[in-house]
């Protein structure tokens, strides 16, 4: 681990560097309070600092202060280096966000105690950070597909309207509850782990899927025409119909019935939805594989 040794006495640097090094550290020395601050201002800076109090540039407060004030995010854990004691001066360092104090002439058993806590509260941010960006997924992705959930989906429906007009399809998996009760849940999950792949392999980097829920999926393809939507819609049904799920030596396949609508930025995310859903409902009743383009009269059949 990297760790920043910033003082202005060469007595004091060898020491630290020698006894730091000892323990397994990567020392990197500043002989002033400016070079400390290039340094932890650089891009991956040490986050662990040991700074002497007294130094030419920015003493070791000043450095403090200007390290907290750029946030916790990641931690910079801070040692000060001093030959004060006096309580004004621990309240002051403290203010100033030092994590901890060692006293000079340095003792390196004290200097290995002082780094430990150091080590604890770094591993800690780090593991809580990662579990926060875990949580922050899983809030937004299907567990089983890893495409966006519903939630995510719709949310970028509704920044897209925001922007501008933005077209839909809605895919639902045809007879999707036969292949779940005839070849089980396992070889359903697989099927729609197919199809996400199909479908996220298939757009523009603009365009966005995600699953609804269940066998449903949807497209938000922002200022895309109707037309080229049901193009995009087209294409992805034959995308599917050509897929190939091997289940146990045998080969299965699967078809999917589109929804397609389009709607420009005044329309409530809420509407466009139901249409798309009409649509899609339409393309089943007019015997599945198929894509049926929202117009204002009628659901009209393209596909
Ligand atoms: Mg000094």
């Amino acid at each position: 681990m990297e760790v920043l040794v910033a003082d202005d006495d060469p007595t004091t640097q060898l020491m630290m560097k020698s006894s730091l090094e000892r323990l397994g550290y990567h020392v990197r020395l500043a002989t002033n309070g400016t070079e400390a601050l290039a340094i932890l201002g650089s891009e991956n800076p040490p986050r662990l600092a040991i700074l002497d109090w007294e130094m030419p540039g920015a003493s070791g407060v000043e450095v403090c202060r200007w390290i907290r004030t750029g946030g916790d995010e990641p931690y910079t854990y801070i040692i000060l280096l001093t030959s004060r004691t006096s309580l004004s001066d621990i309240v002051e360092a403290m203010d100033a966000g030092a994590d901890s104090f060692i006293r000079k002439p340095v003792d390196p058993n004290e200097l290995k105690a002082r780094l430990r806590p150091g080590h604890r509260m770094l591993d800690l941010q780090r593991q809580l950070i990662r579990a926060r960006e875990a949580y922050r997924y899983q809030a937004r992705h299907d567990g089983l597909t890893s495409l966006y959930n519903r939630t995510a989906i719709v949310e970028i429906l509704k920044h897209a309207l925001e922007v501008g007009p933005v077209s839909v399809a809605m895919l639902d998996v045809d007879h999707f509850k036969q292949i779940n009760d005839q070849l089980g849940h396992d070889v359903g999950d697989r099927v729609l782990v197919e199809l996400g792949r199909v479908l996220s392999q298939s757009l523009r980097p603009e365009d966005t899927v995600g699953r609804l829920g269940g066998e449903e999926f949807l497209l938000v393809l922002p200022g895309v025409d109707t037309w080229e939507a049901a193009r995009v819609g087209e294409r992805l049904r034959k995308r599917v119909e050509d897929l190939q799920v091997t289940e146990a030596g045998r080969v299965l396949r699967v078809t999917v019935s589109v929804g397609v609508a389009t709607a420009g930025s005044h329309t409530p995310y809420t509407e466009l939805l139901k249409r798309a859903d009409r649509t899609m409902y339409a393309a089943k009743h007019a015997g599945r594989n198929k894509v049926i383009v929202w117009s204002d009269d009628s659901p009209d059949m393209v596909a």
